[in-house]
């Protein structure tokens, strides 16, 4: 089959791999319609992570069940699933809680698995025609009769939907709060929205791409240009000097000045003194036990500079990790289905598979106008007129705005 393959330091390749195939009576194959890049994987790409040569990116999938295990019961041939980038086993004690991020059973040893990506277990990934599913009755979301006609919003619950709702989980947002977020790629367009559908009453981004802040602004969001002035002077203003009920974290170890050179507690920090008092902090952005590739002495051990002295002060709490998608994608499933949410509303390009390197190269730049590539690896989707209307207008639906 077809696949792109991680080959070293922004070198991705798309070429013929072995079939993935049915491994385990729970799994299940799927024919991958949709898949799309995932900041997750500008990590991988950029050499920053230790994974493997060869690997098959991709942990934001989407398709079509062609093949079922021995000990497979609810999920058919024909079923049109989305898969959580989480792999998990459905039965340790994490998965139990609904921890199906720090899953202890599919990645031993760690708590923890996905697809295609370093450090989280052999699973290749879904930037390709086919995907093995481990404990498919368990992962698999089917998808109702508008999978097709909806699929550019559904296959977000893979990951950066629920990743935005997760980030406002940690921050403990309360209808009618208000939520600072360090950084508009995708994850932090996603906290926004989920901010604005969970009824906040102040919804500020941070970011210095003009293309990204006016997405935020479209549905509602408060763009906060970090090039132009300190991010967390601008964040005082809109609050009285009182700091944001809440914030999230949506860059990561890579964050860093206008200018481009990194600086690994700016977002942390910068969280510390524009949440209030009291204020939570949810960090969806990911961290690392070590960046030996880091300018920065203490990063390079995995540790930051972090204002801890202040974040005790003030009282605030923090919460970090991966999203457990299972414990939102049924749910927000519903909000699409129903037609409350909209979330491909940030979706910039819909490429081949063949074109995978390419948009890895433009999305990496934060080329203008790259927000986030969804791959068709069976080739084109099938829209409607009226989809290609909503494309064309690009504009979101919000779910109060309906
Ligand atoms: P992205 O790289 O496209 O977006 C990050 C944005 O942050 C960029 O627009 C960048 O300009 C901005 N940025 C950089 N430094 C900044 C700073 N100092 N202040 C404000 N903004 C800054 O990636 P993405 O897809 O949105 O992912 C964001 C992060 O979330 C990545 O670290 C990714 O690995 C992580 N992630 C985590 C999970 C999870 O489950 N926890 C899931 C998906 C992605
Ligand atoms: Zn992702």
């Amino acid at each position: 089959m077809r696949a792109l393959v991680y080959e070293g330091p922004r070198k991705v390749r798309v070429k013929n791999v072995p079939d993935a195939k049915i491994e385990r009576p729970t799994d299940v194959l799927v024919k991958i319609t949709s898949t799309n890049i995932c900041g997750s994987d500008l990590h991988m790409y950029e050499g920053r992570t230790d994974v493997e040569v060869g690997k098959v990116l991709g942990h934001e999938n989407l398709g079509e069940v062609i093949e079922v295990g021995q000990a497979v019961e609810k999920v058919k041939p024909g079923d049109m699933v989305c898969l959580p980038f989480n792999i998990s086993c459905g039965h340790c004690q994490n998965c139990e809680r609904g921890l199906t991020g720090f899953c202890l059973t599919a990645n031993p040893g760690n708590a923890g698995a996905a697809y295609g990506y370093a450090g989280m277990g052999p699973y290749n990934g879904g930037q390709a025609e086919a995907l093995r599913v481990p404990y498919a009755d368990f992962n698999c979301l089917k998808l109702p009769d508008d999978a097709l006609e909806k699929e550019t919003d559904y296959v977000m619950l893979s990951d950066i939907f629920p990743t935005g709702w997760h980030a406002t989980e940690l921050a403990g947002l309360k209808p009618g709060e208000s939520v600072v977020i360090f950084g508009c790629g995708p994850v932090g367009l996603m906290a926004a929205y989920s901010a604005m559908i969970k009824g906040a009453s102040k919804v500020m981004i941070i970011d210095r791409h003009p293309d990204r802040l006016r997405l935020a602004g479209q549905i509602g969001a408060i763009p906060i240009d970090d090039s132009k002035a300190s991010p967390v002077e601008q964040v005082l203003e809109l609050t009285a000097g009182a700091g944001a009920d809440c914030g999230c974290e949506c860059v990561g170890y890579q964050c860093h000045d206008p200018a481009g050179h990194e600086v690994p507690n700016a977002t942390l920090n910068g969280l510390v003194h524009s949440v209030k008092a009291t204020g939570g902090i949810g960090v969806v952005g990911v961290f690392v036990e070590e960046d030996p590739q880091a300018a920065d002495e203490l990063a390079k051990q995995g540790k930051i500079a972090f204002d801890f002295g202040l974040f005790f002060t003030k009282g605030q709490h923090m919460g970090t990790g991966q999203a457990n998608v299972k414990a939102y994608n049924r749910y927000l499933r519903e909000l699409i289905h129903q037609g409350r949410a909209k979330p491909s509303w940030i979706v910039s390009h819909e490429l081949a598979l063949d074109e995978a390197p390419e948009a890895y190269r433009h999305f990496d730049a934060r080329d203008n106008g790259w927000t986030k590539v969804i791959l068709h690896p069976a080739g084109p989707r099938q829209r409607s007129g009226r989809q290609r209307e909503q494309k064309r207008a690009r504009q979101p639906e919000l779910a109060h705005a309906e």
